[in-house]
């Protein structure tokens, strides 16, 4: 049992949080529009309420009731809205009122098509570039990406488009390559509850988007964030990616309902991958229809220039031209719904 609470007062500021520190406690600030609030998450024993009550700028000390503290809407009561830079100029932001569209292959398959699919993707709407260098396979048999090669055909091909770059990390071991070429780390739904990695890439300063494990539940999920987010690493970004249910018509079920519930969960954005949930190409747009419909802060789609020719993941990569048909329907959505993809 952890014992955690909330400081709230007008007047916080950073040396009352070193007098927490100073306690054995870990200290978390968040600035808001209308009162600062300090999280102070440590082991019950510890924290005794009437002694935070003692430090100086505190007005009011409440309990965290969630299990996940940092990650929680209680924490931070508006939408986190996480910025990322391009390579070039400006940059990207996801969650708030701002929606993001990632896309690409599944794999970096070779230098050429990465930078083909990174041009078609980014004229038809997409502003990040997506492409795995490692991949993780249900057979070792069967190809597991081309690793470092890879991740400088996508570094090379995000910047010719000014697109960050977001690639699965699935082992420790790789954290730091990934990081010295792409800008945002993917943990895939297999490696959702790999708490070791979580901790490595929550020791970067770079965004991680944390796909949902296929049979995770929301509140794991966000103890998962929760990792990331413990060790200072405040931009995570969530992504439902399907969960397995008996129903067996596709791949897995896109938990469309599970982005309302996070939202309120949460302050952290949340976006879909139809495609993984789908698993088939014909499914994929109306799946992310429903995701921004129902909330989501984004989508991330695979996209092939020749599906039939994928070294993974083919049947269930759009074709460019129907993307780009896709991302029309889905700003016309967004302006309904009083919120705009990044251009
Ligand atoms: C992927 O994005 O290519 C992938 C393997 O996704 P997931 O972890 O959701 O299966
Ligand atoms: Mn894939």
């Amino acid at each position: 049992m952890h014992g955690s609470f909330h400081l709230c007062g007008k007047g916080l500021k950073l040396h009352d949080r070193r007098e927490i520190e100073s306690l054995g406690l870990q200290a978390h600030l968040s600035r808001g529009q209308f009162r600062t609030v300090i999280g102070v998450v440590g082991e019950e024993v510890k924290v005794d309420p009437e002694h935070l009550k003692a430090i100086t700028g505190v007005e009011q000390v409440l309990p965290i009731m969630k299990p996940y503290k940092l990650a929680s809407r209680e924490f931070h009561k508006d939408d986190s809205v996480i910025d990322i830079p391009c390579p070039k100029n400006g940059s990207v932001k996801v969650g708030g009122t701002h929606c993001l569209a990632i896309a690409g292959p599944c794999a970096a398959e070779e230098e050429a098509m990465v930078h083909q699919l990174a041009r078609e993707v980014k004229a038809a709407g997409a502003s990040v570039l997506r492409g795995g260098a490692y991949k993780p396979r249900t057979s070792p048999y069967s190809f597991q990406g081309h690793g470092e090669e890879a991740l400088k055909w996508l570094r090379d091909a995000g910047r010719e488009n000014n697109m960050p770059v977001i690639t699965e990390v699935m082992d420790t071991r790789h954290v730091a390559v990934i990081e010295r070429y792409t800008d945002i780390f993917q943990i895939g739904a297999r490696n959702m509850q790999n708490f070791n990695l979580l901790f490595e890439v929550g020791k970067t300063r770079k965004p991680v988007v944390l796909k949902r494990g296929m049979a995770a539940s929301i509140q794991e999920w966000l103890m998962s964030a929760e990792y990331v987010l413990s060790q200072g690493n405040r931009q995570v970004i969530l992504c439902e990616r399907g969960i397995k249910t008996f129903e067996t018509a596709l791949r897995y079920t896109l938990d469309v309902s599970s982005v309302p519930v996070v939202k309120v969960a949460s302050h952290l954005p949340v976006i879909v991958d139809p495609s993984h949930a789908a698993g088939d190409r014909q499914f994929v747009p109306a799946l992310a229809r429903a995701g921004i419909a129902a909330g989501a802060d984004g989508i991330m789609v695979e996209c092939h220039d020749c599906p039939s020719k994928a070294m993974c993941d083919g049947p269930q990569a759009l074709l460019p031209d129907t993307f780009a048909g896709l991302m029309k329907d889905l700003h016309a959505m967004a302006r309904v719904l009083g919120r705009q993809f990044n251009m």
